[in-house]
């Protein structure tokens, strides 16, 4: 029997921002279905990463594959089968929700009548259904993100690519957008998303890579990488607890909160 290929795998995955590595040689590895997370600290390389493997930037080297399919040498397939919620999502802010919906349809090739059938659920799945006919320059961070979600799940893509989809949303539109992304994988389809989050990430992922200054220091099925302690013990193990031992910690800002007399 042929091997399917994994949902996502990059090999020595190379960026450079002038002298600054951003992301030195990664061997992200996603299976297919289910729910995997990409965590690490701030200026680890996750979003770098996430953008190399969805096409938006262009490595300096190493290669990522989605499906099978090689990122950069068969981009149109690539980008029919991915969907894509970026970091600081822009979006067309002079139209509605609904049109914002319908414009990604038909850019993507769905018949006019399937799009309205598909945005319509979509809307009232996101709670948004009362404000599908507002301009999207009038949302707020978590409707944003919620119509940005829409519109990476419109053409049901088989692997959904998050950067930090929780940032800002309130605890019910996250449960809304859960349960959603929950529906989705139940089919098979894989979500990959990066988050600060770790109780979020331990209840959602089978799936965790660890990333750490442009590497992945850590990667497999969620009980393997937190081996019998909570994720975040595990996290901070892996990347070290920072800014509390040197001389700029604990010693430092002894300034800070001093009542002046
Ligand atoms: P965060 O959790 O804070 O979002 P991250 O893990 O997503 O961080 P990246 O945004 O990938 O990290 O950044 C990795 C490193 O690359 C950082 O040191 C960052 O300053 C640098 N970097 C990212 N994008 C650029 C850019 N366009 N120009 C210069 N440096 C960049």
């Amino acid at each position: 029997m042929p091997e399917v290929p994994e949902a996502v795998r990059t090999r020595g995955l190379f960026k450079r921002f002038g002298q600054q590595v951003a992301v030195g040689g990664v061997d992200l590895v996603v299976p297919r279905g289910g729910f995997a997370g990409l965590v690490g600290p701030n200026g680890a390389g996750k979003t770098t990463t996430l953008s190399m493997v969805t096409g938006l930037l262009r490595p300096d080297g190493g290669s990522a594959h989605v499906g099978g399919a090689d990122v950069w040498h068969d981009q149109v397939a690539v980008k029919g089968r991915i969907g894509v919620l970026p970091e600081g999502l822009r979006l067309f802010e002079r139209l509605s929700g609904r049109e914002l919906l319908s414009y990604n349809g038909q850019l993507r090739g769905i018949p006019r009548d399937e799009v309205g059938r598909r945005a319509a659920e979509l809307l009232e799945i996101m709670d948004l259904a009362g404000a599908a006919d507002k301009l999207v320059v009038d949302y707020s961070t978590g409707m944003r993100k919620k119509i940005g979600l829409a519109a990476a799940l419109l053409h049901n893509p088989a692997v959904l690519f998050l950067d930090e989809p929780f940032e800002g949303v309130d605890p019910v539109s996250a449960n809304t957008l859960v349960e959603v992304l929950r529906r989705y994988t139940a089919s098979g389809s894989t979500v990959v998303f990066s988050s600060h989050v770790m109780e979020l990430v331990e209840r959602l992922c089978d799936w965790v890579s660890v990333m750490d200054h442009g590497r992945i220091v850590a990667q497999g099925p969620l009980d393997e990488v937190r081996a019998g302690r909570s994720l975040n013990e595990a996290f901070l193990g892996l990347v070290g607890a920072r800014g509390g031992d040197g001389p700029q910690g604990r010693e430092g800002l002894s300034w800070l909160g001093a009542t002046p007399s």
